[in-house]
């Protein structure tokens, strides 16, 4: 992996960084680029302008690695609100929520994380919704997995995440390509060790297509998390030529990212979901954003400089 990119990874989990990248000038700038805003209003604000231009959405409420049950709840209670909120202002057709386990109490216990996603994924029926569990570092990808499975025990349409720079990837997208089961495919975030993941980015192009052609020729529906130019044509040649119907998958990008190519997009027919942050967390989310793109790390060699 680039050495910028693991310094940028490293310090998403550093809080004397997390200190100083927040109070430097210019950083809210750059969080506004990639977060809706700190509010469930600014959030669903997003949501209507996106919705107004035929894109979906999924919305995720900021936050990460909780520390104590009573934070896990309070991210619990956040999202039953914003539930309730798409519910009834009529959006709950076009939004659903994605949440990381750890921001429900992964690493306080697998089952307190299960019984918080389980609420979520209540309250979620109830207004008519769905709710994608992220994937985090690979640490948690046998937990997240096996709560998924509990879960889509009640709630056959929970999405999942699989990310194609883990090794074990391939297996793990021909188990999860059943009927009905919703799978976002995306490259990966964390920085992780080589003997989990490829380090080079062609091998995970590469992984992604192979994962990407086995997600296609299963039953179920594939999301497909990507920015990139030459796998979304590539994904959208794989879909036609599995006989894939728009519709019975969609393109997912990041809010505030390549926004021209998502409006494009669902112009030809795709459907294109925006994944939508929201809220005051928004440190550890600003630094994936930051290690993707080499461009966008002038700011933070500034900020270090700074001190
Ligand atoms: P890249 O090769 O990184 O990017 C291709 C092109 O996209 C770049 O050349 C650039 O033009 C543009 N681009 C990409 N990123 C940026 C950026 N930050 N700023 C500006 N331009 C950019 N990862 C997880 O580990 N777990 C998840 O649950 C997860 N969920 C996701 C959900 C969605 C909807 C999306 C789109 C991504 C998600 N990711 C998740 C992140 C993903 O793993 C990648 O890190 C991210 O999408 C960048 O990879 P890429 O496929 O866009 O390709």
């Amino acid at each position: 992996m680039n050495p910028l990119r693991s310094l940028i990874l490293a310090a998403a989990g550093n809080e004397v960084i997390r200190q100083v990248v927040s109070a430097t000038p210019g950083s809210r700038d750059l969080v506004r680029r990639f977060v809706a805003g700190e509010t469930g209003d600014d959030a669903v604000a997003a949501v209507r302008e996106l919705a107004a231009s035929g894109l979906h959405a999924t919305l995720d409420h900021l936050g990460e690695d909780v520390h104590g049950r009573a934070h896990a709840e309070k991210n619990v209670q956040a999202n039953l609100r914003m539930l309730d909120r798409l519910h009834s202002e009529g959006l709950s057709g076009r939004v659903e929520v994605s949440v990381k386990l750890s921001s429900l109490g992964l690493r306080l216990g697998e089952k307190l994380a299960l019984d918080n996603a389980w609420r979520v994924c209540a309250a979620a029926e109830q207004c008519a919704t769905t709710v994608t569990l992220d994937m985090e570092d690979h640490t948690t990808t046998d937990a997240t997995l096996r709560v998924l499975a509990e879960l889509r025990h009640t709630w056959p349409s929970t999405g999942g995440v699989l990310q194609a720079y883990l090794r074990r990837t391939e297996d793990d997208a021909a188990a999860l390509a059943a009927e009905g089961a919703r799978v976002r495919l995306c490259k990966g975030a964390y920085a992780e060790p080589v003997n989990v993941a490829f380090d080079h980015a062609h091998a995970v192009d590469r992984s992604y297509v192979r994962c990407a052609n086995t997600l296609l020729a299963g039953r179920g529906y594939p999301m497909f998390a990507t920015h990139d130019p030459r796998l979304v044509e590539i994904v959208g040649e794989r879909a036609r030529w599995y006989g894939r119907e728009p519709g019975s998958y969609e393109f997912q990008m990041l809010y505030g990212i390549r926004p021209e190519e998502q409006l494009r997009l669902a112009t030809n027919g795709e459907t294109v979901r925006i994944y939508v942050p929201y809220g005051d967390q928004w440190y550890g989310y600003l630094m994936r954003r930051l290690a993707e793109r080499p461009a966008n790390t002038a700011f933070f060699l500034r900020a270090l400089a700074s001190r």
